[in-house]
């Protein structure tokens, strides 16, 4: 009898796991415990900051290599969206290594490749709020995120544990206009995914490029060393944020508000408070 109803609770407890996903349990009710399990989030490399223009750097005078986005234009053969709890997260499949995107220059170091792993968004309950960096105070409905790990590191995982191990492109949306009311590509499978720990696959005409998630350059853009915003914080990344704004219609960012956490609560507000700079340098590159 005791070891039926052991085996019972073994259960409960892998399905709830199940159901908290892969991400580990972390909420954004009490951030500032995050550091009780993931001691890294309590480190002093941590995001995201708010970006003082007025007191960015200029690039450095060995820096010569603009930031280029390779491979920004194409499409995978599918993509798996996931509402892991925390965010909608796209993982993006290709036939071969070679056509994943590639991020090379500008603050990476010196003609060291970075491989495209996966993005993801932070966005608010109202229009207020949602992005987790901020410009001179000023937030943003929503941020997304193109997570990029060294190739020479050979897996995401393994970036996780060097200081240059990630680069992570972050863009700001604005509620748009006229033309972006249909909505976007990436929202369109949101509706299937708003229980937690559900995921789908996207193919065919389904699929999408990264640049039709957030278009334009990566001119203009400040550059900081920081980490992971959510646990384990791990202190890898080069944060790359792109100045000015991509627009976003209401629809897309209603669709994620529909979405639902492990508690089948609201899925909104999944962004982390702003960290302190300490010691380091946010540097701007042309601007
Ligand atoms: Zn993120």
């Amino acid at each position: 009898m005791g070891q039926k109803r052991a085996g019972y609770y073994g259960v409960l407890f892998v399905a709830a796991c199940a159901l908290i996903g892969v991400n580990g349990d972390f909420s954004y009710d009490d951030p500032d415990r995050w550091a009780e399990t993931d001691p890294d989030c309590g480190g002093s490399r941590q995001s995201p900051i708010d970006i003082v223009r007025a007191t960015a750097a200029p690039p450095p005078l060995e820096h010569s290599a603009p930031l280029l986005l390779e491979g920004g234009t194409r499409k995978p053969v599918s993509i798996t969206v996931t509402n892991n709890g925390h965010t909608a997260q796209y993982m993006f499949s290709w036939t071969t290594q070679i056509e994943r995107p590639t991020l090379v220059g500008g603050p990476l170091p010196f003609g060291a490749p970075y491989v495209f792993q996966q993005l993801h968004f932070h966005w608010g309950a109202d229009n207020t709020r949602g992005s987790e960096h901020t410009f001179d105070g000023q937030k943003f409905p929503l941020e997304v995120h193109f997570v990029f790990f060294k190739l020479e590191y050979g897996s995401f995982e393994q970036a996780l544990a060097h200081p240059d191990g990630l680069a992570v492109l972050g863009a700001m949306y604005e509620v748009g206009d006229e033309k972006v009311k249909a909505g976007a590509k990436w929202a369109r499978p949101l509706p299937k995914i708003r229980t937690a720990g559900t995921t789908i696959t996207l193919e065919g005409r389904e699929v999408f490029s990264l640049e039709s998630v957030a278009g334009g350059d990566w001119l203009r853009y400040y550059s900081y060393p920081g980490s992971l915003t959510t646990p384990p914080c791990s202190e890898s990344v080069t944060w790359i944020v792109r100045d000015g704004t991509y627009p976003v219609a209401q629809k897309s960012l209603d669709e994620l508000r529909n979405l639902r956490d492990g508690n089948d609560q609201p899925l909104v507000d999944n962004f982390r408070p702003l960290q302190p700079l300490n010691d380091r340098t946010v540097v701007r590159y042309g601007l």
